[in-house]
């Protein structure tokens, strides 16, 4: 049934009301305000109706849809600025027939047509409210925020209709689609349209969230990273590693700048530095880099002193430094000045060797300041790593970088006077060999880009000046190659004399804390001391004889208050005890199968003492002592000398079938070995035979082949020295040998009386103190042979 009523009519901006809807109003327009009023005096009923425009502020009716809410009014409060806020509840569909109000008529009003709610069977009814409901469900499900009681109160609709009026009024739709849903008078069409604008929605909200969650997680991945990285800013900022915007990073990365490194280093040093910088700065891994960074940074990239050539100076602080020396002074002058000619240090690389105590680290030193350079030791000594020198990869635990790189970081600069201390002492096994890796660091052709397994990228040291040291010239060949030798072969006992008067006392005065005048050591205590208890080339034992001395009379004087006290060669016991040393002759007797070698060691030249026996037995040689492969050869050598001349030496030829013959060479404090005891030997075999003494102020040096020839030896200087020191006046050395005493300074062979052989006969005659008679039944030929073999002048020498 349809009914036509006439109501005031109240437009609406940007809402449709539907029936069973309550909702608020806010009314400020003079003519709605008015159409309120004249409703509140009828029976509160009131015509709802939105406007097709929100903006538009007098609407008539053409401008409103053709389909309002007929509502009632529940409340209605006037509000003091003069606007009103009603509370209004919908309650049918109204169908607007006519506008019954002219334009300027106080409040719009009009007539409307109203129906009963049209019927459906309860069948469709419950399809409708169903279908609906579920898809209102699912709508919600997709995210779409709907209070949890409205939902419950909804799910209460019996009635299809009311339902989707409900549904719509919870949704957020655009007003036509709104008012849309109001147009519907048809229930089925109505449910069928909001189902169809559900669907919609629905599909609208898969394709946001499926584009949202996309973003989400793009964003996430750049975002995390930033959101991150803030967050760890503000932790350190917290822990105070922040002040002044100075992080850890930035310090770093300053420091890098200002390092000065090659472009390899800083692009090297970049790259590990953002790889810190992203990473937790507690984790072991950090700490790994940035210890690496540290030692990148250390290095000294481009720090340099300034080197100074001045020739002049450098002599005179190498003459400061150092007593006699003159030729390796003058050595290590030339060495400079051609090295300031050519302004270059491609030049070979200062050896020095000589025995320890010789001055050859204190040399380098002294060379360092006359250059002014920086100087800083690497010692060798045990090194058998090739890691050692260049490093370890950083992927071993601990890793760090190898002993060049250390020390270089260590001295600070990029051009110090490098010693690498006891280059003859590295040794070699299955880690590799460092010498070939010491090669890259001396080799002037390759050491400008010298690689540590740790740093990992090039390092130059062409700047750096190298000086090595060594005790032998066991030196690996490739090594020697590159280096200039100069030999120290140690002092005579002037010379140490004077190295202690002018150099060690007022070292060690200083170095204990006392005046010159309160401690004089007379020269005749310190040659004592030189004589009697030290047994050395160099001067180290010297020094530190010197050394205690100093001690004792320091605890003295504080003891007792002593001043002033002169060290005397009387005294000298009291203060360093009994005398270590014999000095003077090694033996002074001359004695049955004794003879006194001279010998070569990495200490210098040393007296070596042979002795030999015959005793009753089966022919068999004994050996003991210190001996090494070759010296046993020669051993062995030696005795077929001997038997080869037993007859002219009056030895029964059979002596070798009915005795044993022992040969002992005492070991000594440094382990010898070499062939230069083969004359030796053999002299003290035949004294040994014949019972004649072996003259003990003749020592003797050289090599012995079968026939009996002497061959020349080695380190003939050092071996002049210690026969000097051991207080022998007859030095038998090898003919070949003669053009080596050119080179050797007259003051070491003025006491010597040096006799130059060429057989073992000449050698017997010196050092047998007579010769032995030949065998009467001695063959002619084996006499004129002989004969040949005596030279001439050997008138102790019976050749009947
Ligand atoms: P090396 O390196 O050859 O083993 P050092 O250089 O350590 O020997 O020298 C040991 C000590 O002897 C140092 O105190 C050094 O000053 C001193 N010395 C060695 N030779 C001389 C010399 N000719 N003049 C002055 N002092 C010397």
């Amino acid at each position: 049934m349809k009914t036509i009523i006439e109501l005031p009519l109240l437009p609406l901006r940007d809402v449709v009301v539907y029936p069973h809807m309550v909702i608020p109003l806010f009314v400020g327009r003079e003519k709605s305000i008015a159409a309120l009023e004249a409703a509140m005096q009828g029976d509160k009923k009131i015509l709802l109706i939105a406007q097709r425009s929100p903006a538009d502020n007098d609407p008539d009716v053409d401008a409103l849809y053709k389909v309002g809410t007929v509502a009632t009014i529940l409340q209605l409060l006037k509000l003091p600025d003069g606007t009103v806020k009603v509370l209004a509840e919908g309650e049918q569909r109204a169908d607007v027939v006519k506008q019954l109000s002219a334009s300027d008529a106080e409040y719009l009003t009009a007539k409307v047509e109203i129906r009963d709610t049209e019927e459906i069977s309860t069948v469709e009814n419950d399809v409708l409210q169903r279908a609906l409901l579920e898809q209102f469900e699912r709508f919600v499900q997709q995210g779409k925020k709907v209070p949890a009681e409205a939902l419950a109160a909804l799910s209460e609709i019996e009635e299809a209709g009311h339902l989707s009026d409900s549904i719509a009024a919870q949704m957020t739709l655009k007003l036509e689609q709104k008012q849309a849903v109001l147009n519907h008078w048809d229930i089925a069409k109505r449910v069928e349209f909001l189902l169809g604008v559900l669907d919609t929605e629905l599909e609208l909200l898969t394709v946001e969230k499926r584009i949202r969650s996309r973003v989400k997680k793009q964003m996430e991945r750049s975002q995390r990273e930033y959101f991150l990285n803030e967050q760890m800013k503000a932790i350190q900022k917290e822990l105070g590693e922040d002040e002044d915007g100075n992080n850890e990073i930035d310090q770093l990365k300053k420091r890098i700048d200002d390092a000065g490194m090659s472009k390899e280093a800083l692009e090297k040093a970049h790259a590990e530095l953002k790889k810190l910088q992203q990473m937790a700065p507690m984790s072991a891994e950090a700490s790994v880099i940035r210890t690496y960074l540290d030692w990148l940074i250390n290095t000294p990239w481009k720090a340099k002193s300034r080197v100074r050539s001045d020739l002049a100076r450098a002599e005179e602080i190498l003459e400061a430094d150092h007593f006699g020396l003159e030729e390796v002074k003058e050595r290590i002058l030339e060495y400079l000045a051609v090295q300031k000619r050519v302004k270059k240090l491609k030049g070979p690389i200062l050896c020095l060797v000589g025995p320890p105590g010789v001055g050859k680290t204190s040399l380098a030193e002294s060379i360092a300041r006359s250059v002014n350079r920086k100087y800083i030791r690497m010692a060798l000594g045990g090194v058998r790593d090739e890691a050692e020198i260049r490093g370890h990869r950083r992927t071993y635990i601990g890793a760090m970088p190898g002993r060049v790189i250390q020390r270089m970081s260590k001295v600070g600069v990029r051009n110090p006077l490098f010693l690498l201390d006891e280059i003859d002492k590295m040794g070699m096994d299955m880690r590799g060999d460092p010498a070939s890796a010491l090669l890259e660091v001396l080799d002037p052709e390759q050491n400008h880009s010298f690689n540590d397994h740790y740093l990992e990228v090039d390092y130059d040291l062409s700047d750096v000046m190298f000086v090595c040291t060594a005790n032998s010239m066991n030196i690996p060949a490739p090594l020697l190659d590159r280096m200039e030798v100069i030999r120290l072969p140690g002092y005579t006992e002037d010379e140490k004399l004077n190295i202690a008067t002018k150099y060690l006392v007022s070292k060690q005065l200083k170095a204990n804390g006392l005046k010159e005048k309160e401690l004089v050591f007379e020269s005749e205590a310190l040659l004592n001391i030189a004589r009697l208890y030290t047994s050395e080339a160099g001067v180290r034992d010297l020094e530190r004889q010197i050394a205690k001395v100093c001690r004792k009379v320091v605890k003295e004087q504080a003891a007792e208050k002593k001043v002033n006290i002169t060290i005397t060669a009387e005294n000298l016991e009291h203060y360093l005890g009994v005398q270590k040393y014999t000095y003077g002759l090694a033996e002074t007797e001359n004695q049955v199968g004794q003879v006194t070698g001279l010998a070569w060691t990495q200490v210098g030249g040393v007296l070596l003492t042979i002795e030999s026996a015959v005793i009753p037995g089966k022919g068999n040689l004994i050996k003991t002592g210190s001996l090494g492969d070759v010296m046993v050869e020669s051993m062995t050598a030696a005795l077929t000398v001997v038997r080869s001349r037993a007859q002219i030496l009056g030895i029964p030829t059979d002596f070798y079938e009915k005795n044993d013959v022992h040969l002992h060479m005492p070991e000594g404090a440094t382990p010898k070995d070499g062939p230069s005891a083969g004359i030796g030997m053999c002299t003290a075999l035949i004294s040994a035979l014949t019972k004649i003494p072996v003259r003990a102020d003749v020592a003797m040096t050289g090599e012995i082949t079968l026939r009996g020839q002497v061959l020349a030896i080695g380190g003939l200087k050092e071996k002049l020295l210690a026969a000097r020191r051991g207080g022998i006046k007859t030095v038998i050395i090898p003919e070949e040998n003669v053009r080596d005493l050119k080179e050797i300074p007259d003051n070491i062979k003025a006491d010597l009386e040096i006799k130059p052989v060429k057989w073992i006969d000449e050698v017997l005659l010196i050092a047998l103190q007579y010769m032995p008679e030949p065998l009467s039944d001695i063959s002619p030929e084996l006499l004129i042979k002989d004969d040949k073999r005596v030279t001439e002048g050997n008138d102790g020498l019976s050749t009947h």
